[in-house]
């Protein structure tokens, strides 16, 4: 992982900070002259506001505390407003990290010995028991293939590996057709089995491969916003990888405000700047992890019923849900659905969705209305 310095810059507004989660956008040169793969991670930039003598703290006793790291190939940010004494900062510090790390060693495919990784090696066809969390993780995004009739599915990690996204070097040349019709058999999430009791999944082919690369980050989200809760703190901005939660307020009540980014490659450029309370927010796009080749844009997100990249106006998708893992999933499904079946698909199922669209000249916005009732 290529990393930035932590990226900090004032606004026009003197009292504000952006914090940019591009301090660890990789640039990654994959081959000299076929590829080159552009890779940022983080479609959001989040808005903190400091020393604000027009809104001063709740408390006396109250303060904001910052931690931030890597992880998972990205890097995390948690703003945790804490009362004086109710908890060491190096406490928290110990607490975020073990939390996201534990995620990374249930559900990396980076990692061989991850309980997924492991999960994946294996050639039975039988049930394997799985640990609570990879079961919870399973089920969801088994959920979310479900409503977008496979547009989402885990089981593609075969084709993002052969596309050079997933942990395998990348290829100097593009798939052939043949290549990418000898993996489509092995996709299909109605291949993977779940049972709740014990905790279990089968295969029903033995080299199916499974991919948590667009739901576990926001899952693990997820848990640090968990562990925050079973400590009594309830006011928090977690992010991992552009993936954020927020609950309760800042120093002197105001909401979290969440800066959407412009889909520019190459640019930080702020599109929009939402304000919301109790949220999670997550963004796929298209123009911060590809490849270009012959002046083709190849995406990081593959349609598993092709087996290609997505190949059409959708730039970016933000959805807003109860949980981060859910609103996660639910992007790269609207994000493979397209500017069209992913809108239909959005407002069928009432789901709070922001699409950016190419229109050639710039980009169009078209937001749900349960995103219009949800965003200030
Ligand atoms: P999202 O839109 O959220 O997800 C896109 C990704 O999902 C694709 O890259 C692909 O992997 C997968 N995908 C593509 N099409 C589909 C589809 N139709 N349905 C379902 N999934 C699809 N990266 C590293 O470089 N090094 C690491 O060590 C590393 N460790 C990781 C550990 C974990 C536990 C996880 C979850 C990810 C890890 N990553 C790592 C990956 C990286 O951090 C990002 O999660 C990944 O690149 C995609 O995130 P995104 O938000 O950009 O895209």
């Amino acid at each position: 992982m290529t990393e930035k310095p932590f990226n900090l810059f004032v606004t026009e507004s003197a009292n504000s900070l952006i914090i940019s989660l591009f301090n660890q956008y990789k640039h990654m040169i994959h081959n000299k002259y076929l590829y080159s793969k552009v890779f940022f991670t983080g479609l959001v930039i989040i808005f903190l506001s400091t020393c604000q003598p027009e809104s001063p703290p709740a408390s006396p006793n109250m303060e904001i505390w910052k931690f931030s790291g890597s992880s998972m190939g990205t890097s995390y940010h948690v703003s945790v407003r804490v009362s004086a004494g109710s908890v060491t900062r190096k406490q928290l510090q110990q607490g975020i990290k073990n939390t996201i790390d534990t995620v990374d060693r249930q559900m990396s495919t980076y990692k061989p010995n991850s309980e997924l990784s492991l999960f994946n090696r294996r050639r039975s066809t039988s049930w394997q028991p799985l640990s609570p969390a990879l079961f919870k993780v399973l089920s969801v995004a088994q959920q979310v293939s479900k409503l977008s009739d496979g547009a989402f599915d885990i089981t593609v990690a075969p084709l993002v590996d052969l596309w050079g996204f997933g942990p395998s070097p990348s290829p100097d040349r593009l798939p052939t057709a043949t290549e990418i019709k000898a993996l489509l058999p092995a996709v299909g999430f109605q291949r993977l089995r779940l049972q709740s009791q014990p905790p279990a999944a089968a295969k029903q082919l033995p080299n199916l491969q499974i991919d948590l690369s667009a739901i576990a980050k926001g899952f693990a989200v997820d848990q640090v916003a968990g562990y925050l809760k079973n400590l009594g703190l309830s006011n928090y901005l977690v992010e991992i990888g552009g993936e954020v939660r927020g609950s309760g307020s800042r120093p002197g009540g105001q909401p979290w405000r969440v800066a959407l980014e412009a889909p520019v490659t190459g640019q930080r450029r702020i599109n929009r700047v939402i304000t919301l309370h109790n949220f999670a927010l997550a963004t796929s796009g298209d123009y911060r992890n590809y490849f270009e080749k012959n002046g083709v844009r190849y995406s990081h997100t593959i349609n598993p019923r092709t087996g290609y990249p997505i190949r059409h106006k959708l730039a970016s998708v933000s959805v807003l849900a109860s949980n981060t893992m859910l609103a996660d999933a639910l992007a790269t499904a609207l994000m493979v659905a397209g500017p069209k079946a992913g809108y239909a698909l959005s407002s069928a199922h009432a789901i709070a969705a922001r699409f950016l669209v190419h229109t050639g000249t710039g980009f169009k916005i078209k937001e749900t209305v349960a995103w219009q009732r949800q965003v200030d």
